[in-house]
């Protein structure tokens, strides 16, 4: 396995493998760019089939946060980490502390937060070995599923407005894929707001309370894809869109929190000429991270909130840019956030 020559190696600047024996961590930290500032990521833990899967994983989730943070305004860089295991079986106090010394061991180039299979609590376990973990609940801004689910939901509204010329999303049908922490929310917001809601889950549970709690429609996990909806959100993993989804797609809007929507760049072109709008995925999902952003002392709700909203404007002005110069919408959100991001004459995925 080769990690220099990786196909999503794309110029990270430190790649850190770690191997704890005592608590059976197995990670890998993954930070992408600091030009901006410290990178920022959640911590994932997935029961990964392959070292290369991890990997591969960690570096796409790393370079999406890079992208996110700069498309946002904030002054962090991008990073992620990945915990190899199985988060209901293997996860134990040892080995979250294990892991908060390794990102402490980092000086702060990296600073971990929730992901898939680590919330809360096992970011508080982490904090008792380095203060560079966020999203804890003593720092003041706590889980970000509920701020990420509230950007999506002001970018589903601004995709709707751009794409059906509708202010409201009353009666606008949204079809959800993963109704976790952040679908199970974003579900909450467009009920209130008139939504009708189709809603699929691996989880027997999440989808009881679904049909239960928010009255929607569940259907099949294949059966997601070619729900007639006008939006489809993608709140599960990723590679959502991709060569077998994108034909059953009836949607005319792609809007959701799930990272790396797009199994490859190009499905955001085949997206575009089937004149389905993609909101790109690191821009509507970067509520968390703009919560967290305002984390630490003065922490001003309010304030944090009305800087999420501000999703709804970033979205419409990247949709504006690609309609003006005719390009996909991931690549008028790719072209900003290198603007900010990238040092002028220097492209760091050209190897030396
Ligand atoms: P979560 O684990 O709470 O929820 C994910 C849900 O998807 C679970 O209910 C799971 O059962 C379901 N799921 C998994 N595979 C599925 C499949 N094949 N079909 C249908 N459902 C499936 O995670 P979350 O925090 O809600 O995050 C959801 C997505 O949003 C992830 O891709 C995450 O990386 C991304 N995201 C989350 C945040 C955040 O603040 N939590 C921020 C940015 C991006």
């Amino acid at each position: 396995m080769s990690v220099f020559k990786h196909h999503e190696f794309d110029g990270h600047e430190q790649v850190v493998f770690c191997n704890d024996p005592e608590s059976g961590l197995r990670a890998i930290i993954a930070i992408h760019n600091t030009n901006r500032g410290p990178a920022l990521g959640g911590c994932r833990m997935w029961d990964y089939q392959s070292e290369d899967e991890a990997l591969t994983d960690v570096l796409r989730l790393s370079k999406g946060m890079t992208y996110k943070s700069a498309l946002a305004g904030l002054d962090l860089g991008g990073g992620k980490s990945v915990i190899i295991g199985d988060s209901r079986k293997h996860k134990n106090e040892q080995l979250l502390r294990a892991m908060g010394v390794f990102i402490d061991s980092l000086g702060g180039r990296y600073i971990g937060a929730e992901d898939v299979g680590i919330g809360v609590p096992d970011v508080e376990i982490m904090a008792k070995e380095t203060s560079y973990v966020s999203g804890t609940r003593a720092g003041g801004a706590g889980d970000p599923s509920p701020a990420t689910a509230y950007g999506v939901f002001v970018g589903i509204k601004a995709a709707v407005k751009h794409k059906l010329g509708r202010d409201d999303v009353c009666g606008i049908r949204v079809a959800v894929q993963g109704i976790g922490a952040v679908g199970y929310h974003l579900c909450q917001y467009l009920k209130k707001e008139g939504a009708e809601l189709i809603v699929t889950d691996i989880n027997a549970k999440a989808v009881d309370r679904a049909k239960a709690e928010l009255a929607a429609k569940v259907v099949g996990l294949d059966e997601i894809y070619s729900a007639d909806v006008d939006v489809f959100a993608p709140c599960a993993l990723g590679a959502a869109i991709n060569d077998e989804t994108l034909p059953q797609l009836k949607a005319s809007i792609v809007a959701g929190s799930a990272n790396n929507q797009l199994a490859e760049p190009r499905h955001g072109l085949i997206l575009a000429e089937k004149g389905i709008l993609y909101a790109p995925d690191y821009v509507i999902n970067a509520g968390g991270v703009i919560h967290i952003s305002h984390e630490g002392a003065g922490y001003d709700h309010d304030a944090a909130v009305a800087h999420v909203g501000r999703i709804h404007e970033t979205l419409l002005e990247i949709f504006a840019l690609a309609k003006q110069d005719d390009t996909p919408t991931s690549e008028a959100a790719d072209r900003i956030a290198e603007s900010r991001f990238k040092k002028p004459g220097v492209d760091p995925s050209v190897a030396a």
